[in-house]
């Protein structure tokens, strides 16, 4: 990953590498790389080396990107965390990735890191350093940088292999407890690089990247396609906010805006969104959860037509799959597209684990470099979860005839009521066809007599005339089978969300069980 920042620099040092527009922070490729060499020649004074844990706790801001270049560069495994956490998970996080150095930003809304590391700090022996980005202690830590030249930085660079450990990434806890996947430079590099590649990237490209770098999406799928093409990372705000994503991608004239597709309904939703000038936006990604067919129709008919689809997972680096920019409509819209470059997938039946034949929904697994080096400190985890090289990703996809994937649910996610097998996303989709509706997602409860049973959950469009569950019955019938018409409904103002923008079902479920009483 340093030679790659290395090797961006020699060619495109003048262009502007990072914009950071909360703090006005604007870098050059040059800039940017004295910046990410000065914190690495500091870390290697500070006693950090190859195979050591370093954590960073913040949100967006351009020293976030510094950090990640900089460890990458002397080989220390950086560890991400998730800036929703709070002191009972971080030190959990600390304790298990073994943590000796913590970068932290001072404060983020409400919460005070500071804090709450030091609520913590007596029980992580590991933890040594606690480095404030912007106060003294990070300005002492970069000081020390005089003290180690570049031929040492050089030289550490020179002995790290591309299957070294790199960065540690918890996963979002859609489903359950996050679990740390252990990733190497060979499989985020590549992948950050593949993904710029069908986005079509060149050092042309300006990227809006409003989601959080903790996650891959953010410093992979972002700043890895970024520097590896030599486009510009701009960050609109540390937190996700629709209007500065928006704002930030007009003035800065993006040519590429990423998002959730919860993002992109929130930015959709903004009574101005025809204000905005968005017509420098050429590409973008939408990822990380169902990608609705009418929302990508809207983006696209606003002009951003080459938008792509991603799927992946944290544990493949995470990319395996993306439409092409140049797709036809109905590909680029209704499926995530065929697997990456030197990548292989199959489609397994995930009790009898036989290949499926194209056509047949089942377990999507994927082989090839994106496959992570295993869950950090739980090896039985691991061993469940590759078999053969091969990662089992626990989501239900079927193949078309010309290779392209959909993805039909998680296998957790999947109602059997009555005996019939019922994708809640199916029913989303239908529903997202209501013009009130901004958002729907269905799950599945306990039921006595038919094991269990549909509830949905709806967000209605601001403004419109209120919706009653009978009403949403009433537009379902005749359309869909009789089984998939939710027996419960809820409208609400939000659902629970992870950080990286994912509905959490099961806290629904909980919610609604709960209610159900
Ligand atoms: P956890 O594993 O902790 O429960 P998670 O699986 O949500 O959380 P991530 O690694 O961030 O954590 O997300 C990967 C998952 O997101 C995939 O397994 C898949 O279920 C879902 N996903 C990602 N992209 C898409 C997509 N384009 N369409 C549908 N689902 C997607
Ligand atoms: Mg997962």
């Amino acid at each position: 990953i340093g030679a790659n920042l290395d090797a961006t620099i020699a060619v495109h040092g003048d262009r502007e590498a990072l914009v950071d527009r909360a703090q006005g922070v604007r870098w050059t490729y040059a800039a940017f790389g004295a910046e990410v060499d000065r914190l690495a020649r500091a870390l290697v004074a500070a006693g950090m080396g190859r195979g050591d844990r370093v954590g960073i706790w913040a949100p967006n801001c351009a020293e976030w990107t510094v950090v990640q270049f900089a460890t990458a560069k002397v080989g220390v495994i950086l560890v991400n965390i998730n800036p929703a956490y709070r002191s009972h998970e971080l030190k959990y996080v600390l304790g298990q990735a073994g943590i000796r150095g913590l970068f932290t930003a001072a404060s983020f809304k409400a919460s005070n890191y500071v804090a709450m590391i030091e609520e913590v700090r007596d029980e992580c022996p590991d933890l040594e350093h606690v480095w404030v980005i912007g106060q003294e202690s990070w300005s002492d830590l970069v000081a020390r940088a005089d003290d180690v030249s570049e031929e040492t930085l050089w030289s550490i660079g020179s002995q790290l292999t591309p299957d070294d450990p790199i960065n540690i990434q918890y996963t979002s806890g859609t489903t359950g407890f996050p679990k740390g996947a252990t990733l190497s430079h060979r499989n985020i590099l590549n992948n950050g690089y593949f993904v710029g590649e069908l986005c079509r990237y060149t050092e042309e490209d300006r990227i809006c990247i409003p989601v959080p770098f903790y996650h891959c999406f953010g410093m992979v799928m972002g700043n890895l396609a970024a520097t590896s093409h030599g486009a510009c990372m701009v960050i609109p705000a540390p937190g996700f906010d629709p209007a500065l994503t928006l704002e930030a991608t007009a003035e800065e004239k993006c040519t590429s805006l990423y998002g959730v597709p919860t993002m992109f309904i929130a930015e959709w939703a903004l009574p101005n969104f025809a204000d905005y000038d968005l017509s420098a936006v050429r590409t973008g990604i939408m990822a990380g959860s169902p990608c609705p067919a009418e929302l990508m129709k809207k983006l696209i008919a606003a002009g951003i037509d080459e938008m792509t689809i991603c799927y992946g997972m944290t544990e493949t680096s995470p990319v395996s799959t993306q439409t092409r920019t140049d797709d036809a409509f109905d590909k680029k819209v209704g499926t995530v597209g065929q697997v990456g470059p030197h990548l292989e997938v199959k489609i397994v039946d995930p009790v009898s684990l036989e290949t499926l034949p194209r056509g047949e929904a089942g377990e999507f697994w994927t082989k090839g470099y994106s496959v992570m080096l295993g869950y950090w400190g739980q090896d039985d985890k691991t061993a469940e979860a590759i078999v053969d090289g091969w990662m089992r990703t626990g989501d239900l996809a079927v193949m078309d005839d010309d290779g392209f994937l959909q993805i039909t649910g998680r296998i957790k996610d999947m109602v059997i009521r009555g005996g019939e097998n019922i994708y809640p996303r199916e029913i989303e989709e239908f529903l997202y066809t209501h013009p009130d509706i901004v958002d729907a997602q269905v799950i599945g409860v306990p039921d006595d007599k038919y094991g269990e049973e549909l509830a949905v959950w709806i967000r209605m469009r601001d403004g419109a005339e209120a919706l009653t569950p009978e009403s949403i019955r009433e537009f379902a019938t005749g359309k869909l089978a009789h089984y998939k018409i939710p027996r419960y409904v809820r409208i609400v103002e939000d659902f629970p969300m992870t950080v990286t923008g994912k509905v959490r079902k099961v806290e629904m479920r909980e919610i609604t069980v709960a209610e159900m009483g």
